[in-house]
Protein backbone atom coordinates (compact mmCIF):
# COMPACT_ATOMS: atom_id res chain seq x y z
CA UNK A 1 0.00 0.00 0.00
CA UNK A 2 3.02 2.31 0.86
CA UNK A 3 4.34 2.01 -2.54
CA UNK A 4 0.83 2.19 -4.68
CA UNK A 5 1.96 6.16 -5.14
CA UNK A 6 5.72 5.59 -6.32
CA UNK A 7 7.55 7.61 -3.86
CA UNK A 8 10.94 8.00 -3.87
CA UNK A 9 11.36 8.07 0.14
CA UNK A 10 9.93 5.32 2.43
CA UNK A 11 9.52 6.08 6.09
CA UNK A 12 9.36 2.74 7.81
CA UNK A 13 8.72 2.87 11.37
CA UNK A 14 9.49 -0.29 13.85
CA UNK A 15 8.37 -2.51 10.62
CA UNK A 16 9.05 -5.76 12.27
CA UNK A 17 8.93 -5.19 15.91
CA UNK A 18 5.48 -7.10 16.02
CA UNK A 19 6.63 -10.21 13.77
CA UNK A 20 7.80 -13.70 14.84
CA UNK A 21 11.89 -14.44 13.53
CA UNK A 22 10.83 -16.16 9.90
CA UNK A 23 8.24 -13.31 8.93
CA UNK A 24 10.80 -10.61 10.03
CA UNK A 25 13.31 -12.38 8.03
CA UNK A 26 11.41 -12.26 4.85
CA UNK A 27 10.20 -8.24 5.37
CA UNK A 28 14.10 -7.09 6.30
CA UNK A 29 14.76 -9.34 2.47
CA UNK A 30 11.97 -7.30 0.95
CA UNK A 31 13.13 -3.87 1.91
CA UNK A 32 16.30 -4.49 0.38
CA UNK A 33 14.74 -6.16 -2.56
CA UNK A 34 12.65 -2.81 -2.91
CA UNK A 35 15.82 -0.63 -2.36
CA UNK A 36 17.37 -2.53 -4.89
CA UNK A 37 14.58 -2.43 -7.72
CA UNK A 38 13.17 0.43 -7.37
CA UNK A 39 16.18 2.87 -6.42
CA UNK A 40 13.99 3.65 -3.60
CA UNK A 41 15.33 5.61 -0.08
CA UNK A 42 14.21 4.17 2.80
CA UNK A 43 14.19 5.41 6.36
CA UNK A 44 14.22 2.66 8.74
CA UNK A 45 13.45 3.46 12.49
CA UNK A 46 13.64 0.50 15.25
CA UNK A 47 14.84 -0.19 18.67
CA UNK A 48 16.29 -3.55 17.00
CA UNK A 49 19.81 -3.41 16.33
CA UNK A 50 19.92 -6.30 14.03
CA UNK A 51 17.16 -5.51 11.90
CA UNK A 52 19.07 -2.06 11.46
CA UNK A 53 21.85 -4.09 10.85
CA UNK A 54 20.22 -5.99 8.07
CA UNK A 55 18.77 -2.73 6.22
CA UNK A 56 20.68 0.37 6.86
CA UNK A 57 24.36 1.40 5.54
CA UNK A 58 23.75 4.79 7.82
CA UNK A 59 22.05 4.71 10.99
CA UNK A 60 21.68 7.57 13.99
CA UNK A 61 21.46 6.95 17.35
CA UNK A 62 18.49 8.60 19.28
CA UNK A 63 18.74 9.24 23.00
CA UNK A 64 16.41 11.55 25.14
CA UNK A 65 15.34 13.85 22.24
CA UNK A 66 18.55 13.96 20.32
CA UNK A 67 20.98 12.28 17.86
CA UNK A 68 24.52 11.22 19.91
CA UNK A 69 25.76 9.55 17.03
CA UNK A 70 25.20 8.98 13.12
CA UNK A 71 27.50 7.28 10.50
CA UNK A 72 28.09 3.96 8.81
CA UNK A 73 26.49 1.05 10.49
CA UNK A 74 29.28 -1.33 10.61
CA UNK A 75 31.01 1.70 11.95
CA UNK A 76 28.85 2.53 14.86
CA UNK A 77 28.59 -1.01 15.91
CA UNK A 78 32.41 -1.40 15.32
CA UNK A 79 33.11 0.73 17.45
CA UNK A 80 30.16 2.96 19.24
CA UNK A 81 31.75 6.09 20.71
CA UNK A 82 28.95 6.82 22.39
CA UNK A 83 28.02 5.59 25.88
CA UNK A 84 24.77 4.97 25.04
CA UNK A 85 25.03 3.48 22.11
CA UNK A 86 27.65 1.10 24.01
CA UNK A 87 24.95 0.14 26.31
CA UNK A 88 22.66 -0.78 24.10
CA UNK A 89 25.29 -2.74 22.08
CA UNK A 90 25.72 -4.42 25.08
CA UNK A 91 22.22 -5.26 26.13
CA UNK A 92 21.37 -6.82 22.70
CA UNK A 93 20.74 -10.84 23.76
CA UNK A 94 23.59 -12.95 22.06
CA UNK A 95 21.87 -16.19 20.33
CA UNK A 96 25.38 -17.40 20.20
CA UNK A 97 26.73 -16.41 23.48
CA UNK A 98 28.10 -19.19 25.77
CA UNK A 99 25.50 -20.70 27.78
CA UNK A 100 24.97 -21.06 31.74
CA UNK A 101 24.96 -24.22 32.67
CA UNK A 102 24.84 -24.16 35.99
CA UNK A 103 21.10 -22.53 35.01
CA UNK A 104 19.77 -26.30 34.62
CA UNK A 105 17.60 -26.60 36.50
CA UNK A 106 17.55 -29.79 39.59
CA UNK A 107 15.10 -32.58 39.34
CA UNK A 108 12.11 -31.83 41.18
CA UNK A 109 8.16 -32.59 41.60
CA UNK A 110 6.16 -30.87 38.48
CA UNK A 111 4.12 -27.76 39.05
CA UNK A 112 2.17 -27.41 36.35
CA UNK A 113 1.67 -30.93 34.22
CA UNK A 114 0.05 -30.52 30.32
CA UNK A 115 -2.07 -33.44 29.14
CA UNK A 116 -3.36 -34.12 25.55
CA UNK A 117 -4.16 -30.74 25.90
CA UNK A 118 -6.60 -29.48 22.83
CA UNK A 119 -8.27 -26.32 21.34
CA UNK A 120 -10.32 -26.56 18.39
CA UNK A 121 -11.96 -23.38 16.85
CA UNK A 122 -14.74 -23.67 14.39
CA UNK A 123 -14.35 -21.02 11.28
CA UNK A 124 -17.23 -19.21 9.59
CA UNK A 125 -16.97 -21.21 6.39
CA UNK A 126 -17.65 -24.61 8.42
CA UNK A 127 -13.81 -25.65 9.20
CA UNK A 128 -11.85 -26.03 12.35
CA UNK A 129 -8.60 -24.18 13.25
CA UNK A 130 -6.84 -26.26 15.44
CA UNK A 131 -5.23 -23.52 18.11
CA UNK A 132 -3.71 -26.40 20.62
CA UNK A 133 -3.76 -30.04 19.47
CA UNK A 134 -2.84 -32.68 21.74
CA UNK A 135 0.02 -30.97 23.61
CA UNK A 136 2.13 -32.75 26.54
CA UNK A 137 4.28 -31.24 28.19
CA UNK A 138 5.36 -30.25 32.31
CA UNK A 139 7.18 -27.57 34.45
CA UNK A 140 9.02 -28.24 37.54
CA UNK A 141 8.86 -26.29 40.49
CA UNK A 142 11.18 -23.35 40.41
CA UNK A 143 11.65 -24.04 36.87
CA UNK A 144 11.33 -21.62 33.59
CA UNK A 145 9.96 -23.48 30.83
CA UNK A 146 10.30 -21.31 27.39
CA UNK A 147 7.65 -21.70 24.53
CA UNK A 148 8.79 -20.11 21.06
CA UNK A 149 7.18 -20.41 17.85
CA UNK A 150 5.31 -18.48 14.86
CA UNK A 151 2.86 -15.95 15.48
CA UNK A 152 -0.65 -17.89 15.13
CA UNK A 153 1.12 -21.08 16.25
CA UNK A 154 -0.82 -21.71 19.41
CA UNK A 155 1.31 -19.65 22.36
CA UNK A 156 -1.40 -17.85 24.08
CA UNK A 157 -4.33 -20.19 23.37
CA UNK A 158 -1.80 -22.69 26.00
CA UNK A 159 -1.28 -19.49 28.40
CA UNK A 160 -5.16 -19.63 28.47
CA UNK A 161 -6.20 -22.96 28.39
CA UNK A 162 -4.08 -23.35 31.46
CA UNK A 163 -5.04 -20.56 33.25
CA UNK A 164 -8.96 -21.69 32.09
CA UNK A 165 -9.53 -18.56 30.77
CA UNK A 166 -10.82 -20.51 27.75
CA UNK A 167 -12.04 -23.89 27.91
CA UNK A 168 -9.98 -26.77 26.41
CA UNK A 169 -11.35 -28.82 23.90
CA UNK A 170 -9.74 -32.21 25.50
CA UNK A 171 -6.89 -33.26 27.74
CA UNK A 172 -5.90 -32.02 30.95
CA UNK A 173 -4.59 -29.38 33.13
CA UNK A 174 -2.58 -30.57 36.56
CA UNK A 175 -2.07 -27.82 39.03
CA UNK A 176 0.00 -29.18 42.16
CA UNK A 177 -1.18 -31.93 41.35
CA UNK A 178 -4.71 -31.13 41.24
CA UNK A 179 -6.53 -31.92 37.94
CA UNK A 180 -8.04 -28.13 37.62
CA UNK A 181 -9.56 -28.87 33.82
CA UNK A 182 -13.23 -29.66 35.92
CA UNK A 183 -12.91 -26.78 38.53
CA UNK A 184 -15.91 -23.81 38.44
CA UNK A 185 -17.18 -21.51 40.81
CA UNK A 186 -15.30 -20.88 44.37
CA UNK A 187 -12.58 -23.41 43.92
CA UNK A 188 -11.35 -22.56 40.52
CA UNK A 189 -11.46 -18.62 41.85
CA UNK A 190 -9.18 -19.52 44.69
CA UNK A 191 -7.22 -21.86 42.36
CA UNK A 192 -6.17 -18.70 40.07
CA UNK A 193 -4.78 -16.85 42.82
CA UNK A 194 -1.50 -19.37 42.33
CA UNK A 195 -1.54 -18.97 38.58
CA UNK A 196 -0.83 -15.18 37.09
CA UNK A 197 -0.85 -13.93 33.50
CA UNK A 198 1.43 -10.82 32.40
CA UNK A 199 0.70 -9.54 29.07
CA UNK A 200 2.88 -8.52 25.94
CA UNK A 201 1.67 -4.70 26.05
CA UNK A 202 2.14 -3.30 29.37
CA UNK A 203 0.52 -0.16 27.80
CA UNK A 204 -3.24 -1.58 27.24
CA UNK A 205 -2.67 -3.74 30.47
CA UNK A 206 -3.17 -0.79 32.91
CA UNK A 207 -6.10 1.52 32.83
CA UNK A 208 -5.44 5.01 32.40
CA UNK A 209 -7.47 6.21 34.19
CA UNK A 210 -6.39 4.44 37.59
CA UNK A 211 -3.29 5.48 39.54
CA UNK A 212 -0.46 2.95 40.21
CA UNK A 213 -1.55 2.47 43.97
CA UNK A 214 -4.98 1.07 42.90
CA UNK A 215 -3.77 -1.05 39.90
CA UNK A 216 -1.39 -2.72 42.51
CA UNK A 217 -4.00 -2.90 44.99
CA UNK A 218 -6.69 -4.32 42.92
CA UNK A 219 -5.88 -8.13 43.79
CA UNK A 220 -6.37 -7.61 47.11
CA UNK A 221 -9.58 -5.60 47.26
CA UNK A 222 -10.87 -8.37 44.99
CA UNK A 223 -9.19 -11.17 45.85
CA UNK A 224 -8.86 -10.94 50.15
CA UNK A 225 -10.83 -8.95 53.04
CA UNK A 226 -7.60 -6.99 53.66
CA UNK A 227 -8.54 -3.23 55.12
CA UNK A 228 -7.48 -0.28 53.08
CA UNK A 229 -4.20 0.29 55.32
CA UNK A 230 -3.42 -3.42 55.42
CA UNK A 231 -3.85 -2.60 51.67
CA UNK A 232 -1.91 0.52 51.47
CA UNK A 233 1.01 -1.57 53.16
CA UNK A 234 1.01 -4.17 50.36
CA UNK A 235 0.92 -1.96 47.99
CA UNK A 236 4.26 -0.45 49.30
CA UNK A 237 5.81 -3.92 49.60
CA UNK A 238 5.36 -4.82 45.61
CA UNK A 239 6.58 -1.36 44.85
CA UNK A 240 9.61 -2.31 46.90
CA UNK A 241 9.83 -5.54 45.45
CA UNK A 242 9.61 -4.37 41.59
CA UNK A 243 12.07 -2.06 42.34
CA UNK A 244 9.87 0.90 42.17
CA UNK A 245 9.44 4.54 44.21
CA UNK A 246 6.97 4.01 46.85
CA UNK A 247 6.16 7.46 45.87
CA UNK A 248 4.59 5.78 41.96
CA UNK A 249 1.31 4.62 44.01
CA UNK A 250 0.35 8.51 43.30
CA UNK A 251 1.28 8.06 39.35
CA UNK A 252 -0.88 7.15 36.64
CA UNK A 253 -0.13 5.01 34.08
CA UNK A 254 1.02 7.82 31.30
CA UNK A 255 3.67 9.14 33.55
CA UNK A 256 5.74 5.90 33.37
CA UNK A 257 8.17 4.58 31.12
CA UNK A 258 7.17 0.96 29.66
CA UNK A 259 9.62 -0.85 31.80
CA UNK A 260 8.19 0.83 34.10
CA UNK A 261 4.68 -0.14 33.49
CA UNK A 262 5.64 -3.40 32.90
CA UNK A 263 7.16 -3.76 36.51
CA UNK A 264 3.67 -2.56 37.50
CA UNK A 265 2.08 -5.20 35.98
CA UNK A 266 4.65 -7.80 37.59
CA UNK A 267 3.93 -6.33 40.70
CA UNK A 268 -0.04 -6.89 40.19
CA UNK A 269 0.54 -10.10 39.32
CA UNK A 270 3.01 -11.33 42.34
CA UNK A 271 0.47 -9.39 44.66
CA UNK A 272 -1.49 -12.46 46.42
CA UNK A 273 1.92 -14.95 46.20
CA UNK A 274 1.42 -16.89 43.19
CA UNK A 275 3.46 -20.31 42.51
CA UNK A 276 3.10 -20.01 38.79
CA UNK A 277 3.58 -16.97 36.27
CA UNK A 278 2.77 -17.33 33.05
CA UNK A 279 4.52 -14.55 30.87
CA UNK A 280 3.33 -13.98 27.64
CA UNK A 281 5.82 -11.85 25.62
CA UNK A 282 6.46 -9.94 28.56
CA UNK A 283 9.47 -7.90 27.01
CA UNK A 284 8.09 -8.02 23.27
CA UNK A 285 7.44 -4.03 23.17
CA UNK A 286 9.83 -2.94 24.95
CA UNK A 287 13.81 -1.39 23.62
CA UNK A 288 16.60 -3.56 23.94
CA UNK A 289 17.82 -1.88 26.85
CA UNK A 290 14.48 -2.11 29.20
CA UNK A 291 14.15 -5.62 27.68
CA UNK A 292 17.56 -6.59 29.68
CA UNK A 293 16.58 -4.73 32.79
CA UNK A 294 13.35 -6.45 32.96
CA UNK A 295 15.08 -10.16 32.61
CA UNK A 296 17.54 -9.37 35.09
CA UNK A 297 14.84 -8.56 37.16
CA UNK A 298 12.32 -11.61 36.55
CA UNK A 299 15.50 -14.05 37.55
CA UNK A 300 16.04 -12.09 40.63
CA UNK A 301 12.22 -12.30 41.36
CA UNK A 302 11.87 -16.18 40.89
CA UNK A 303 15.07 -16.39 43.46
CA UNK A 304 12.99 -14.33 45.72
CA UNK A 305 9.41 -15.07 45.82
CA UNK A 306 10.42 -18.92 44.73
CA UNK A 307 8.57 -18.70 41.40
CA UNK A 308 7.81 -20.80 38.83
CA UNK A 309 7.49 -19.18 34.83
CA UNK A 310 6.48 -20.57 31.77
CA UNK A 311 8.05 -17.76 28.95
CA UNK A 312 6.31 -17.33 25.87
CA UNK A 313 7.89 -15.44 23.68
CA UNK A 314 9.11 -15.15 19.77
CA UNK A 315 12.54 -13.70 20.53
CA UNK A 316 14.58 -17.11 20.20
CA UNK A 317 17.39 -14.96 21.56
CA UNK A 318 15.88 -14.15 24.60
CA UNK A 319 14.09 -17.39 25.87
CA UNK A 320 17.96 -19.15 25.48
CA UNK A 321 19.24 -16.37 27.95
CA UNK A 322 16.32 -17.06 30.54
CA UNK A 323 14.86 -20.41 30.27
CA UNK A 324 15.58 -23.51 31.34
CA UNK A 325 13.76 -25.67 28.84
CA UNK A 326 12.23 -25.23 25.89
CA UNK A 327 8.81 -26.06 23.93
CA UNK A 328 9.21 -25.27 20.25
CA UNK A 329 5.23 -24.82 18.60
CA UNK A 330 4.08 -25.01 15.03
CA UNK A 331 0.84 -24.72 14.01
CA UNK A 332 -0.72 -25.78 17.45
CA UNK A 333 1.51 -28.60 17.88
CA UNK A 334 4.90 -29.34 19.98
CA UNK A 335 7.47 -29.71 17.33
CA UNK A 336 9.95 -30.62 19.76
CA UNK A 337 11.12 -29.89 23.67
CA UNK A 338 14.29 -30.52 25.82
CA UNK A 339 16.78 -28.94 27.84
CA UNK A 340 17.97 -25.19 26.14
CA UNK A 341 21.71 -26.21 25.50
CA UNK A 342 20.14 -28.92 23.63
CA UNK A 343 17.57 -27.77 21.50
CA UNK A 344 19.94 -24.21 20.87
CA UNK A 345 22.91 -26.21 20.06
CA UNK A 346 21.80 -29.62 18.73
CA UNK A 347 17.58 -29.09 17.75
CA UNK A 348 16.47 -32.10 16.21
CA UNK A 349 13.67 -31.12 13.89
CA UNK A 350 13.82 -29.26 10.45
CA UNK A 351 11.42 -26.68 11.78
CA UNK A 352 13.59 -25.95 14.43
CA UNK A 353 16.66 -25.40 12.80
CA UNK A 354 14.94 -23.09 10.02
CA UNK A 355 13.45 -21.01 13.19
CA UNK A 356 17.33 -20.20 14.69
CA UNK A 357 18.57 -20.00 10.75
CA UNK A 358 16.18 -16.78 10.60
CA UNK A 359 16.89 -15.55 13.91
CA UNK A 360 20.70 -15.82 13.15
CA UNK A 361 19.57 -13.14 10.02
CA UNK A 362 19.60 -10.43 12.65
CA UNK A 363 21.38 -11.82 15.56
CA UNK A 364 24.05 -10.09 17.33
CA UNK A 365 26.91 -12.27 15.84
CA UNK A 366 25.38 -11.24 12.11
CA UNK A 367 26.17 -7.88 12.82
CA UNK A 368 29.15 -7.69 14.63
CA UNK A 369 30.81 -10.25 12.25
CA UNK A 370 29.80 -7.44 9.66
CA UNK A 371 33.00 -5.56 10.45
CA UNK A 372 35.45 -8.72 9.47
CA UNK A 373 33.76 -8.18 5.90
P1 LIG B 1 0.32 -17.27 19.21
O1 LIG B 1 0.15 -16.79 20.58
O2 LIG B 1 1.33 -18.39 19.09
O3 LIG B 1 0.62 -16.19 18.22
P2 LIG B 1 -2.50 -17.96 19.37
O4 LIG B 1 -2.51 -18.94 20.48
O5 LIG B 1 -2.93 -16.58 19.70
O6 LIG B 1 -1.05 -17.95 18.70
O7 LIG B 1 -3.41 -18.50 18.18
C1 LIG B 1 -3.30 -19.80 17.67
C2 LIG B 1 -4.29 -20.00 16.54
O8 LIG B 1 -5.62 -20.00 17.03
C3 LIG B 1 -4.24 -18.92 15.45
O9 LIG B 1 -4.40 -19.55 14.20
C4 LIG B 1 -5.42 -18.05 15.78
O10 LIG B 1 -5.90 -17.42 14.63
C5 LIG B 1 -6.41 -19.06 16.33
N1 LIG B 1 -7.33 -18.45 17.33
C6 LIG B 1 -6.98 -17.91 18.52
N2 LIG B 1 -8.07 -17.48 19.19
C7 LIG B 1 -9.14 -17.75 18.40
C8 LIG B 1 -10.58 -17.54 18.50
N3 LIG B 1 -11.12 -16.98 19.60
N4 LIG B 1 -11.35 -17.95 17.48
C9 LIG B 1 -10.81 -18.55 16.39
N5 LIG B 1 -9.50 -18.78 16.22
C10 LIG B 1 -8.67 -18.37 17.20
MG1 LIG C 1 0.45 -14.81 21.34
Amino acid sequence: MALSGKPDLLIADEPTTALDVTVQAQVLDLINELVEKLNLTVIMISHDVGAIATVAKRCAVMYHGEIVEEGETVEILRAPRHDYTRKLLAAVPDIDAPLDLQQAPTASAPLLEVKDLSKVYATRSGGEVRAVDAVDFSVAKGEILGIVGESGSGKSTIARLVLRLIEPTGGQVIFDGQDITGLSGEPLRLMRRHMQLVFQNPHSALNGRHTIGDAIGEPFRIQSKLSRRDIDAEVDRLLDIVQLPRLFRYRYPHELSGGQKQRVCIARAVALNPKLLLLDEPTSALDVSVQAQVLAFLRELREELDLTYVFISHDLAVVRELCDRVLVMNRGRIVEQGKTADIFNAPSEDYTRGLLASARKTSKSAFTSVEAA
